[in-house]
């Protein structure tokens, strides 16, 4: 019994380790991937062959905006589905909040002239005027965050509050981002480089890993209780 308890305790010290190891290094491999994606972003290529390419190059182009970066936006938070209904009420093709719109309409004046009062789901669930709205705010919040195109895309996902007080990507608003970032090179064919290869394969290797661990935490738990039993039993007998 002693032999297996020190087995798992040298397993559950490997394991550590290799989850440390793992874990540093997807964080390195993640950082190296925005930081290419951030060099390559303003290819100033137009969108082709994908849904509502002429209003993305439109918008994209006027907002001095990466014609892509709008598309992988769209990808991530619609699919490309006009009609899309956030639980939160963010709407159509752009996932934007009623709020939002009528700020960023307010300067732009998008919807100016097309009904009497404020704008309502017709307008959301316009694939042009919601690509033009939300294409507008993707632009006004990388102007803030002086292009840093990252930054602004986890402000896009959880308004600017949560960005600004920390100026760095929170944990729960960095899938988001990588996402885009992973539908960007998707998009674009351009080829993903190693560190975006490894930083996949690390977020995998890193759950496997905590499952393993969480396994032989509960192994080494059992093992210890039964030799507590037993040592007593030998003791008071
Ligand atoms: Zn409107």
């Amino acid at each position: 019994m002693i032999k297996i308890w020190y087995g798992l305790v040298v397993l559950i010290i490997v394991e550590s380790v290799a989850y440390a190891l793992a874990a540093g290094l997807c964080t390195y491999c993640q950082r190296m991937l925005r930081w290419q994606f951030a060099a390559v972003v303003n290819s100033g290529r137009l969108a082709e062959n994908i849904p509502y390419a002429d209003s993305i190059n439109r918008y994209a182009m006027l907002e001095e905006i990466d014609s892509y970066v709008v598309a992988a936006v769209i990808q991530t938070e619609s699919s490309f589905n006009p009609c899309a209904l956030s639980r939160a009420g963010a709407a159509g093709l752009m996932q934007i909040m009623p709020d939002t719109w009528e700020n960023v309409n307010a300067k732009i004046k998008a919807c100016v002239g097309r009904h009497p009062n404020a704008c309502g789901f017709s307008c959301f669930y316009d694939p042009d005027l919601n690509i033009h709205i939300g294409t507008a705010y993707l632009s006004q919040l990388v102007k803030q965050y002086n292009g840093n195109v990252s930054l602004a895309l986890a402000a896009y996902n959880q308004g600017p509050g949560a960005i600004d007080a920390k100026k760095d990507i929170p944990e729960d608003g960095a899938e988001y981002v990588d996402t885009v970032i992973f539908y960007w090179y998707n998009l674009t064919a351009e080829p993903l480089s190693p560190y975006g290869v490894w930083f996949e394969r690390l977020k995998h290797w890193k759950m496997a890993l905590c499952w393993i661990e969480a396994i032989t935490l509960l192994l080494f738990t059992v093992v210890t209780r039964k030799m507590v039993t037993s040592c007593r039993g030998w003791r008071w007998r």
